[in-house]
């Protein structure tokens, strides 16, 4: 394994979010909306500098497009057939866990996605970021000065990163800062999870420590149909009809999560790459390009049940309160396949093989790491009764709404 030391990310002097409207997947539509973020946010002049690029699709589990869950796949090839005009090679990838530590696996789940035959008709080269893994050092990192991830991330002169915009139980919204988590191979993102379970800003802050020390990285968002609700993974698909761009992740996070009305600054990762400097939060400081946005905003957004603000309760309250108040997995029996996979996620050893596993509450760290991973959509996020009768879980639901 070899040691990338890599510098923070610098950003030019304003953060350029470009955003074009795209009322569904139908490929033209597509195609033009990605070429139009992509010469407005003035990244395909940069892109045409690149030889050998990574597109870096959100693909979390093995479920069909419709679902929602994955990057679609018209967006990639839209991506992928804009720079193919001056690329010379082009890798496909992402580190899904269990999928991506088995080859198999990860080729059912390329199928499923639509992702192999997008790689086919790019004549793109599909890569498992397990294959080979390298360490990067950022040693202006805040807390995570290191991180594993696939050697592909180091050796390509871009990788797009194709963020899909959904809820997520731990960090409110999953968008570019997000993504990139999947550079992190397999089930080492679980170690990650257990760190920072304790406390919601530390996971944030490992992911915008991860964001600045990958570096060479450009970030398209599918938010033509994107996912309320129970994201990331068991949510409604919600449609938003629009595709955004930036050199910016935090930037592009902050446009996304206005558009679907969470205050920027709510979403952690937003708050604290602002802080840090890896790009702009502040809306009125960020330059959007193209669709008004103002025109774009839903209403009624669903979030996910698992967001919680913690800075609203009293510190002192907030550690004898917590496991009390913040949400627990409940299996559903009807859906539950037996597959096993969230008991082999789970790094808090809480769950017992079963159909559906069995839960040691105690032990559970509320990382929600099994309801990410399950693809029948058989673990439900549910407050308790206290949480309930005091109403926290409607404050926590509706912050920055
Ligand atoms: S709850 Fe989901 S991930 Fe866990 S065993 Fe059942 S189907 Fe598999
Ligand atoms: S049971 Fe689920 S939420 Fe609880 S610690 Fe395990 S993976 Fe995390």
């Amino acid at each position: 394994m070899g040691c990338v030391v890599y510098p923070v990310l610098m950003l030019s002097d304003r953060s350029v979010v470009a955003v074009a409207r795209c009322p569904s997947y139908e490929p033209e539509s597509v195609a033009v909306a990605v070429r139009t973020v992509l010469e407005l946010s003035g990244l395909l002049d940069r892109l045409k500098a690149c030889r050998k690029i990574l597109l870096k699709p959100n693909l979390l589990s093995p479920r069909i497009p419709e679902d929602a869950v994955t990057t679609h796949p018209s967006v990639v090839e839209a991506v992928g057939v804009t720079v193919a005009r001056f690329s010379s090679e082009i890798l496909i990838g992402d580190s899904p866990p269990f999928a991506g530590e088995n080859p198999s696996r990860y080729a059912t789940l390329l199928q499923k996605t639509g992702m192999s035959d997008v790689a086919h008709r790019l004549g793109a080269k599909v890569v498992r970021f397990e294959d080979q893994v390298v360490q990067v050092v950022n040693p202006a990192s805040k807390l995570y000065r290191s991180f594993e991830v696939g050697s592909v991330v180091r050796e390509v002169d871009v990788i797009v990163n194709i963020a899909k915009l959904k809820n997520h139980a731990l960090t409110r919204i999953t968008g570019a800062v997000k993504n990139l988590f999947g550079c992190v191979p397999g089930i080492r993102k679980g170690l990650f999870h257990v760190r920072a379970a304790d406390d919601r800003e530390v996971f944030a802050q490992m992911l915008v420590d991860l964001a600045a020390s990958i570096g060479n990285t450009i970030h398209v968002m599918d938010a033509v149909i994107a996912m309320e609700g129970e994201g990331p993974s068991a949510g409604q698909p919600r449609q938003v009809g629009i595709i955004l761009a930036s050199a910016d992740p935090i930037a592009l996070d902050a446009v996304a999560s206005t558009i679907v009305g969470f205050e920027p600054m709510s979403v952690d990762t937003t708050r604290l790459g602002d802080a840090q400097g890896l790009g702009c939060g502040r809306l009125d400081s960020i330059e959007v390009v193209g669709a008004n946005i103002d025109e774009l905003r839903v209403s009624g957004w669903l979030p996910s049940s698992g967001t919680n603000d913690w800075t609203r309760i009293p510190a002192p309250l907030r550690k004898l309160l917590k496991r009390q108040l913040l949400a627990v997995p409940v299996f559903r029996r009807d859906r539950c396949i037996g597959c096993g996979d969230c008991v082999q996620i789970c790094a808090a050893k809480a769950l017992t093989v079963g159909r559906p596993p069995t839960l040691d509450a105690a032990r559970c760290i509320r990382c929600y790491c099994c309801h990410e991973i399950c693809s029948s959509r058989a673990i439900d996020l549910r407050y308790g009764t206290l949480a309930r009768l005091l109403g926290i879980h409607r404050l926590m639901l509706h912050t920055g709404q």
